[in-house]
């Protein structure tokens, strides 16, 4: 079945669909042609990528040999850490583009703020990045800049200097970590929350609780997981590499969790995720 997914608004007026296709762990080749071939036949407009993944090559590959013209698709990629600062951020870009098989983005983030345990100078750093994100924009390359992982700290660094609001920032986001200072201060400049391990790498898929609430609407947990983020505005970056789980986790449109289950799943503690706190990583 052929999904129509919605739409988010981003803060400079792109429209973003409102469920995005992960590929963190996807290896290039084969298995990543055909995780996005089956992607974009079930009905995603939107694929997530970054250089990081090693994938861009293959995703470009799948893009291509696909049906689905360029630009009806929404495609994401990411600055690798070590590529940081003003100019090779732009160089990372075009090598970006060119893997992919493209000649601009729909997004393109900073996948990491350099972070005060690594860098003295961290906000000058960041803000040299962003500044390359503001030129790309500024030439029509990317059509929408944003951030990854920034706690707020970080983001209110950026803000000091920053030209352009970024229009999203992509966290950590799935039941037992709802990211609340964050979201408020993204939501206070209208920047949206992309979800990333909206099912915890998995991790969320055999829990009980959640377990009995998707029963009782007759769902998975995962299709549970992607709803509860749309619900709380956010938008969701499923991964697979199985076309059935592929198509299940967009069917998230012919539910919706009353407000006593979101409070539920809102208050769970802690059930695994990947723990990874971008004020301590060294990556
Ligand atoms: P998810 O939280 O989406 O979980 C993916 C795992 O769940 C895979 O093992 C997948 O298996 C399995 N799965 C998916 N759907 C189902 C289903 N319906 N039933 C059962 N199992 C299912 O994974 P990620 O951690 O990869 O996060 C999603 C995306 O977020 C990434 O791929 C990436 O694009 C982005 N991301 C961004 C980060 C950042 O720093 N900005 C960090 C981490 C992720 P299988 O593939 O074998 O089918």
């Amino acid at each position: 079945m052929h999904i129509a997914v919605k739409n988010y608004t981003l803060n400079n007026n792109i429209e973003i669909p409102a469920i995005g296709f992960g590929t963190w762990q996807t290896p290039n080749g084969e298995t990543a042609v055909q995780a996005v071939k089956s992607a974009l036949e079930a009905g995603y407009l939107h694929i997530d990528t970054a250089a990081v993944y090693g994938n861009e090559k293959s995703i470009g590959t799948a893009i291509a040999e696909s049906k689905v013209p360029r630009e009806s698709l929404f495609l994401t990629s990411k600055l690798w850490n070590t590529e940081r600062g003003f100019e090779s951020t732009l160089k990372a870009f075009d090598r970006t583009l060119r893997d992919l098989q493209t000649d601009y983005l729909d997004l393109y983030l900073i996948h990491w703020p350099a972070n005060a345990r690594q860098f003295n100078n961290w906000e000058e750093i960041n803000a040299e990045t962003w500044r390359a994100l503001e030129q790309l924009y500024k030439t029509g390359k990317v059509k929408a800049i944003g951030l990854s992982n920034f706690l707020p700290h970080h983001l209110e660094a950026i803000l000091k200097t920053a030209e352009i609001i970024p229009v999203i920032n992509q966290v950590e986001f799935h039941p037992g970590m709802l990211q609340q200072e964050t979201a408020a201060l993204c939501k206070k400049h209208n920047i949206l929350i992309e979800a990333w391990s909206p099912l915890g790498t998995g991790k969320m898929l055999t829990n009980e609780i959640l377990g009995e609430i998707a029963a009782r609407y007759a769902k998975s947990v995962a299709q549970l997981c992607i709803r509860w983020c749309l619900q709380h505005g956010v938008l969701p970056l499923p991964k697979s590499i199985t076309p059935t789980r592929i198509s299940h986790n967009l069917e998230v449109y012919d539910f919706e969790i009353t407000q006593e289950d979101m409070a539920v799943i809102d208050g769970m503690p802690y059930i695994g995720g990947s723990g990874l706190n971008p004020d301590e990583v060294d990556f």
